[in-house]
C-alpha cells in the first residue's frame, strides 16, 4: 500500500514501530498533492517547509515514546480556523491576506498531540454553501467525478482526504457542512455536540450552529481527531465541561442493546433521490441484521427546519460579519472619498454574492418591527425541532436518515439557484439546531459511481453511540477500500 493510502490508524501503527518515519510520510504525501491536485483544486494553501519541520519534531518525539494516536500524521484543515503564521482566508477576498497571530484552539491542540499540519483546505466563503463554488479562489472537484461538486462548504477538507492528499482534516458544520461533504466525497465525518469542541479561532459564521469536527477515512480515524481536538476550553464560554470518552476505544459485538429510530417523514421528502432513498434502506437492514432494534419515530417539525435556519444563520452571520469594515484588518478599498464609501466599497468588492445576500437577508430579518415575525419565530421553531428530537430519544438511541437528498449534482446547477442550494440542506439542519451529534457514514455508489452516506443522530454528548453504530456498519458493509479513480 502507498504511503498517502493509509488511514491514521494504519500509519500510527507504522510510525510506533519505527517501520516508516514521519517525514517519510509526510513527503508521500506532499508528492500525492503535487500529483493530483491540479485537477481537484482542493488546497488554498500547502504549507511543505512547516510540514516538513513538524514532522521532524514527530520523528524526535516518536523516538522518545511520548507519542499519541496523532504523532507524525499529516492532516489539512479548513482554512477558516486561526494558524499562527499561516494564511487564514474563509475562501474570502476580504481576508485573502490575513495571517493569524494566534492559533484556534483545536489547532494547538493537535499541535500538542504531535499532528503534522499540512495546509488550509478550499471551502465556500465564510463556509456559506453546499457545494464549494462559493469560494472567492477555485471551485474545488469530487475525487469521484471531476465535473460534480464535492459538497460543502468543507469540500475541500472532504475532497482532500477521499483523494489522500491527507490522512485526515477538520472541517465545520453549522447546517451540514461535515456531514454532507463526506456524504458525496465517500469518507466519514462527524458534527459533534454543540459545545464539545472549543470554536475559539475559528472564525464564526453562525455562533450558535457552528461546531468543528473531523473527517476521515474510516470511523475509527474520525474518533481518534474528535478525542484530541474535543474537551472544555477557558477561551469559549459555550464549551462544556464535560469528560470526553475514549471514542477510539469503542467498537463491541452487535448492537443489539441499541434502538433505532427511523423518521416516518423522510423516505416521503421532497427531491429525495430514488438510488439515495434505496441505499438509506439498504444501510437500515444491514443495521437490523447487526442486532438493532428500528422504530418508527417522527419529527414533526422538521418540515420547518430550512425555512429557520435560513433566517437564523444569515442572522448571526449579518452581525458576526459586521467586522470586516477594511479597518482593523483585510481587504480595504483603494481610493474612497469618504468614510461611509470606504465601508461601502470594502464590503462590496470584499465579499462574494452568496454572502452579501446572507447579509442583506440577515440585516432585513433583524431590523426593527420584523425582529419578532423572523428571527422569534424561527427561534420559536427551533425550540420545536429541539423538543422532538427529546421526545424521539425517550425511545430510541440513534436516529438515521439519508445526509443529502441526491448524489453530487454536476457543477454549476445551483449557481444561480441558491433556494435550490437551500433546500437540498433538509436533512442536515436540524441536528445544529438542536444542537446534537451527527455523523455521516459512507453507506453505497449510485448507479453512476457517487459515493452516498448514511447519517446518524444522537443525544446531547452521545458521540460515543454514533461511533459504535457508524463502527459496525461499516465493518458490516466493508466499501472502505474503494478508492475514487484519479
Ligand atoms: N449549506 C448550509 C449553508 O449554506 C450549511 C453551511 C455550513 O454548515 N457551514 O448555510
Amino acid at each position: 500500500m502507498k504511503l498517502h493510502e493509509l488511514t491514521i490508524e494504519q500509519a500510527c501503527g507504522l510510525l510506533n514501530n519505527k517501520e516508516i518515519s514521519s517525514v517519510e510520510l509526510t513527503r508521500a504525501v506532499l508528492a500525492r498533492i503535487e500529483a493530483v491536485d491540479g485537477k481537484i483544486d482542493a488546497y488554498l494553501t500547502v504549507d511543505a517547509d512547516g510540514a516538513l519541520v513538524q514532522a521532524q519534531a514527530a520523528d524526535h518525539r516518536l523516538s522518545t515514546g511520548e507519542a499519541t494516536p496523532l504523532t507524525g500524521i499529516p492532516l489539512g484543515i479548513k482554512d477558516l480556523m486561526c494558524t499562527r503564521g499561516l494564511r487564514t482566508t474563509c475562501a474570502s477576498k476580504i481576508l485573502e491576506d490575513f495571517v493569524p497571530p494566534y492559533d484556534a484552539t483545536v489547532i494547538t491542540r493537535l499541535k500538542n498531540a504531535g499532528a503534522v499540519i499540512v495546509g488550509k483546505l478550499n471551502m465556500d466563503e465564510f463556509a456559506m454553501g453546499s457545494t464549494t463554488e462559493h469560494s472567492a479562489f477555485q471551485v474545488t472537484r469530487n475525487p469521484w467525478h471531476l465535473d460534480r461538486i464535492p459538497g460543502g462548504s468543507s469540500g475541500g477538507s472532504a475532497a482532500a482526504v477521499a483523494a489522500d492528499m491527507c490522512l485526515g482534516a477538520l472541517g465545520s458544520d453549522t447546517g451540514g457542512s461535515i456531514r454532507q461533504p463526506a456524504s458525496h466525497c465517500g469518507v466519514v465525518g462527524i458534527k459533534p455536540t454543540y459545545g464539545r469542541v472549543s470554536r475559539f479561532g475559528l472564525v464564526a459564521f453562525a455562533s450558535s450552529l457552528d461546531q468543528i469536527g473531523p473527517l476521515g477515512k474510516t470511523v475509527a480515524d474520525t474518533a481518534i481527531m474528535l478525542e484530541a481536538i474535543a474537551g472544555h476550553d477557558p477561551n469559549d464560554s459555550t464549551s462544556v465541561p464535560e469528560p470526553v470518552p475514549n471514542f477510539s476505544a469503542i467498537s463491541g459485538d452487535g448492537l443489539a442493546d441499541v434502538v433505532v429510530g427511523i423518521p416516518k417523514t423522510y423516505s416521503s421528502a421532497r427531491g429525495l433521490d430514488p438510488q439515495v432513498g434505496a441505499a438509506v434502506e439498504r444501510a437500515v437492514k444491514t443495521i437490523e441484521s447487526l442486532g438493532a432494534r428500528c422504530i418508527d419515530i417522527s419529527l414533526p417539525h422538521s418540515d420547518h427546519a430550512v425555512a429557520a435556519y435560513y433566517v437564523i444563520a444569515p442572522c448571526e452571520a449579518s452581525s458576526n460579519l459586521a467586522r470586516y469594515d477594511g479597518v482593523k484588518y483585510g481587504f480595504r478599498d483603494k481610493a474612497p472619498t469618504d468614510l461611509l464609501q470606504m465601508y461601502r466599497r470594502t464590503r462590496s468588492q470584499g465579499f462574494g454574492s452568496e454572502v452579501q445576500r446572507r447579509i442583506i437577508l440577515g440585516t432585513y430579518a433583524l431590523s426593527a418591527g420584523y425582529y419578532d415575525a423572523y428571527y422569534g419565530k424561527a427561534s420559536q421553531i427551533r425550540t420545536l425541532i429541539k423538543n422532538d428530537f427529546q421526545n424521539a430519544f425517550a425511545s430510541c438511541d440513534v436516529i438515521v436518515s439519508p445526509v443529502a437528498p441526491t448524489p453530487a449534482y454536476p457543477i454549476g446547477e445551483t449557481i444561480d439557484d441558491p433556494l435550490t442550494m437551500y433546500l437540498s440542506d433538509i436533512f442536515t439542519l436540524s441536528a445544529n439546531l438542536a444542537g446534537i451529534p451527527g455523523i455521516s457514514v459512507p453507506c453505497g455508489f449510485s448507479d453512476d459511481g457517487l459515493p452516498i452516506g448514511l447519517q446518524i443522530m444522537g443525544r446531547h454528548f452521545n458521540e460515543a453511540m454514533l461511533f459504535k453504530v457508524a463502527r459496525q456498519f461499516e465493518r458490516a458493509i466493508a466499501i472502505k477500500h474503494k478508492k475514487p479513480p484519479l
